[in-house]
């Protein structure tokens, strides 16, 4: 079965008014591949402008980050009802980044992933491993537990992209290599396979993301378990088109 090429660009808490809408401006007059699925994930504040301004019919918008809540008394978090009244359709889960700095657990992020999924938005489920994890041989140890956390929650995958990023890559221009990124997307389609039947393993997209670009993404072309890219600092940039162009 032919999975659809998926690329999220994550914009983190950059960008303003004005060059969140020229990045907009850019995917909707640039040829992209109509093969490809985009989703574009703006700060919270400009979801509401990106929604209103994308017109390409394959580009999506999506949080960064929702609640366990869709109301109540929960100061700053993002409501999965209010992303969903403006027209989003899609949030990353489990960044890193959250897991590290607001120490998200493994569980909590499957909680969220649930509640998402219940509520009809769309899932980017972030996995991946630290440097030292990496060095002790641990990768493999460190995405099944965090998986595993996910599959006691959820039982319906079908809208669920995991994004595979191993930690040391994220933001520091040292992408893993394809050959790397294809051993350990196939072993994680192989442990979803034992946990929830050859059918949700084979469909399901898992991307790679750390420091991908423009120049290093052609190196995935022909790997067969790498459906697609979570994009972060290059998703702002004009080769974001590449990206999403790559495997035209
Ligand atoms: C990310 O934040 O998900 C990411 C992959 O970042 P970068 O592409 O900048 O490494």
């Amino acid at each position: 079965m032919a999975r659809t090429f998926f690329i999220g660009g994550n914009f983190k808490l950059n960008g303003s008014k004005k060059s969140i809408a020229e990045i907009v401006d850019r995917l909707n007059k640039a040829a992209l591949d109509v093969n490809s699925e985009v989703v574009i994930c703006p700060p919270a504040a400009y979801l509401d402008s990106t929604v209103q301004a994308v017109t390409s019919k394959q580009v999506s918008v999506g949080a960064q980050n929702v609640y366990v809540k869709a109301s109540g008394a929960y100061t700053g978090e993002n409501s999965v009802d209010q992303i969903k009244d403006l027209g989003a359709k899609w949030t990353i889960l489990g960044h890193s980044e959250r897991r590290e700095y607001f120490k998200e657990t493994d569980q909590f992020v499957a909680e969220k992933t649930k509640f998402a999924l219940d509520n009809g938005v769309s899932v980017i489920l972030c996995i991946g491993e630290s440097l030292e994890e990496k060095k002790a041989g641990q990768t493999l140890a460190v995405v099944e537990k965090q998986l595993t956390a996910v599959i006691a929650e959820v039982k319906d995958w079908t809208n669920v992209v995991i994004a595979y990023e191993p930690i040391w890559a994220i933001g520091t221009g040292l992408a893993a290599t394809a050959e790397d990124a294809e051993e350990i997307h196939a072993s994680i389609r192989k442990f979803l396979a034992s946990k929830l039947g050859d059918k949700v393993a084979e469909e399901i997209r898992i991307l790679y993301g750390g420091s991908a670009n423009g120049a290093n993404v052609a190196s995935f072309k022909d790997k067969k378990n790498v459906d697609g890219f979570l994009v972060g600092g290059a998703s702002l940039k004009p080769e974001f088109v590449d990206i999403i162009n790559s495997r035209k």
